[in-house]
């Protein structure tokens, strides 16, 4: 049962750390169409990988099922991911269901989803039509040989861009973009990139590149600092901070004052926000994560197989959430980077 006043006043859960269960990230599948370098190279992740098996992947009805205990326990935001969500079969079946829960006050939950777009244009109607509020697309530059280096594919710009344009026409806003930035492999493109995102109204947002996994070979040198990143975008247009819109947000918001709309920076490397952070995350095989860079799960798929009732399923959960104690992010150093950490794409990002 929820507990009245989480950090935010609101009824909820909290951790040993003081912060509250607000939002649930639900990865629904392992795969991916792309292979971006930073998260799923294709040296390592070529023909001969092997994803999860079916059986071992959770069913709609499970991840609803958990979803809820999650949602009773003081969630209010969900955020659909993966791998690739859009790859995963009957999606919008899965976005009605959780389109049907609502929060502990009665209200709907924010209801989202990130993808890599290269689907939306066919998916971003029924996704909506089935109770989907906004979408997250991901997006690294607008120059078709700097991007299809990065996603590995090859995939063209504009297939995106007619993705972000079917998001829009279907309604699922407000569309915010996510930008990893890399030194030396996309940084030339953040200014085109931020004046493409004012002129078409969606809200970008820049990305340190993570130390997730073990995958991408991550060095701090290629990490762009989100203060240079703002400085780059300052140099180019009239800017100030904008207060967050509520405790935990990942984002460092910033207005452009010459009504150009608003920009985001997520500075998880050089400004980490773990004393805010509010999520929990489900992989796709079921195991509950409390942190991007945990080195294991709770297996959550074990529990639900097992039989337990609701209240059981609710306990499990608020058992994970109240001993939680982790900030990665803080206390990253040499020691930390060794351990054996989830890759990005199994977790769900
Ligand atoms: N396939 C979907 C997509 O492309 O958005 C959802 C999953 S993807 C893992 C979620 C987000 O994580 C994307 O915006 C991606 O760019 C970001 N991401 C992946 N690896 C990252 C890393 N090493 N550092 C920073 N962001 C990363």
């Amino acid at each position: 049962m929820a507990q009245p006043n989480g950090f935010d006043g609101r009824p909820g859960v909290t951790d040993t750390l003081g912060r509250t269960l607000r939002d649930l990230r639900i990865s629904v599948t392992d795969r991916c169409n792309f292979r971006c370098t930073y998260c799923m190279p294709r040296e390592v992740f070529g023909r001969d990988y092997e994803f999860l098996p079916k059986d071992q992947v959770l069913s709609f009805e499970e991840i609803e099922r958990l979803a809820r205990a999650f949602v009773g326990l003081g969630v209010e935001k969900l955020r659909i991911t993966g791998g690739e969500p859009l790859v995963r079969h009957d999606l919008p079946d899965l976005i009605a269901m959780l389109a049907a829960l609502t929060g502990t006050d009665g209200s709907p939950l924010d209801l989202t989803l990130t993808t890599n777009g290269s689907a939306l244009r066919a998916l971003a109607r029924p996704l909506a039509d089935a109770g989907l509020r906004r979408v997250t697309v991901s997006l690294d530059s607008l120059d078709d040989a700097v991007f299809g280096a990065m996603n590995g594919i090859d995939f063209p710009v504009e297939r995106v861009l007619d993705g972000i344009a079917a998001a829009s026409e279907a309604g699922l806003a407000p569309i915010k973009v996510n930008m990893v930035v890399r030194r030396g492999i996309n940084e030339s493109s953040v200014l085109s990139m931020a004046a493409w995102a004012r002129d078409a109204g969606v809200i970008l947002r820049f990305i340190e590149y993570m130390d997730v996994g073990h995958s991408n070979g991550w060095r701090l040198d290629e990490v762009v600092p989100a203060s240079e990143l703002v400085e780059m975008i300052r140099a180019a247009w009239p800017i100030e901070p904008a207060d967050p819109l509520y405790r935990g947000e990942v984002a460092d918001r910033w207005r452009y004052t010459d009504g150009g709309g608003e920009f985001g920076v997520i500075a998880s490397v050089t400004q980490p926000f773990c004393r805010d952070c509010t999520r929990a995350r489900v992989s796709a095989d079921g195991k509950i994560y409390t942190c991007l860079f945990a080195v294991d799960g709770h297996d959550a798929r074990a529990v639900l197989r097992s039989g337990v009732s609701d209240a059981e399923l609710a306990a499990f959960v608020e058992g994970i959430w109240a001993r939680r104690g982790d900030r990665y992010s803080e206390l990253r150093s040499a020691a930390t980077s060794r351990l054996p950490k989830v890759e990005m794409f199994a977790m769900g990002g």
